[in-house]
């Protein structure tokens, strides 16, 4: 007969009732006293709880759940459509953060946010998925020589961040090594078959026509890879002033290179390019995703979608129309 450790009132001892959770509750139910479950039970459902994985922003989310599948859980700090460069945490974003099991950032100075919200988690591991990156120096302007953070713009790069996502979550979680390395093989064969895609569509785009003008200078790493020339209108968002200067500067690069069309992302106003496509008589071409995925209905709901929605976008402003007859 089992022992059952569970302590009652009301009926004296329930010995030798199987150990069953059901049968636990029926008891509570029928007595209509408080019985608390079995000690083992309440252990068991401690087990079944999933480590939690706090990502610093969506993009990251999304491609640590395609390393960790159904194993841990996987949940961004920022929302869709959050400014992230100069996010300030919320109380309960730090609430969040002391029942992390692990926080994944991006690193290369995009997060100014980030230490304060580790310090805050305590002795939560963190991984930095950029760690091992060359970075792309920021060409110019105030930032001129640091990093440029958004290293996941390349399909190349973000392999990078898997590998080291894998090497993370096998320490969080041993039992699971084999099946990380295992989605992660999955998901890199996709980010290999989009790096090819994404050339592919790119470079359809005459030559002298591949200017990328967006409003930060988030697409270094895509245009260095598929052979493109990029302006815009502040380097990083974590400082988007938008100085007649600046604007001056984008508008004399747009008409000496007669780029017909130009964009905005969506975590930012796309007011001042607005403004700079009527000046220098180029279309607004419409919504770039880079620092955040859309929701589940927009056009990005994956770091995958998100890359095609952007050179769609690009190709489609950047390539001449076929003149109709
Ligand atoms: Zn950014």
């Amino acid at each position: 007969m089992e022992r059952v450790l569970s302590k009652h009132f009301c009926f004296g001892r329930f010995g030798g009732v199987k150990k069953n959770f059901f049968v636990w509750a029926f008891i509570a139910l029928l007595s209509g006293c408080y019985v608390s479950p079995p000690l083992s039970e309440v252990n068991d459902s401690r087990k079944v709880e999933k480590p939690l994985v706090l990502t610093t922003f969506t993009v990251l989310a999304d491609i640590a759940r395609n390393v960790a599948g159904d194993r841990l859980r996987v949940d961004s700090i920022t929302k869709f459509g959050a400014e992230i460069h100069g996010y300030q945490p919320t109380p309960s974003d730090l609430i969040k953060a002391d029942k992390a099991d692990l926080i994944v950032e991006n690193g290369l100075g995009l997060e100014l946010w980030v230490k304060k919200f580790t310090a805050a988690a305590g002795n939560v591991p963190t991984v930095v998925l950029s760690d091992g990156i060359k970075p792309l120096l920021i060409e110019g302007d105030v930032y001129a020589g640091k990093p440029n953070p958004h290293a996941w713009m390349s399909p190349k790069k973000t392999i990078n961040y898997v590998d080291k996502l894998v090497e993370a979550f096998s320490e969080l979680d041993p039992n699971g090594a084999e099946i990380y390395v295992k989605n992660a093989s999955k998901y890199k064969s996709k980010l290999q078959q989009l790096d090819d895609e994404l050339r592919l569509i790119l470079e359809s785009i005459p030559a002298n026509q591949r200017v990328l003008v967006s409003c930060e200078g988030a697409f270094s790493y895509l245009a260095n890879d598929y052979g493109m020339d990029e302006a815009y209108l502040w380097p990083v968002n974590a400082e988007s002033q938008v100085t007649p200067r600046r604007m001056e500067k984008l508008i004399n690069t747009i008409k000496a290179r007669k780029v017909p069309t130009i964009f905005c992302e969506s975590t930012v106003s796309s007011k001042a390019q607005r403004e700079v496509a009527k000046a220098s008589g180029a279309n607004f071409g419409g919504t770039f995703y880079v620092d955040s995925l859309s929701d589940l209905h927009g056009p990005a709901p994956t770091l995958l979608d998100l890359q095609r929605h952007n050179v769609r976008l690009i190709r489609d402003g950047l390539t001449p129309k076929r003149k109709e007859y």
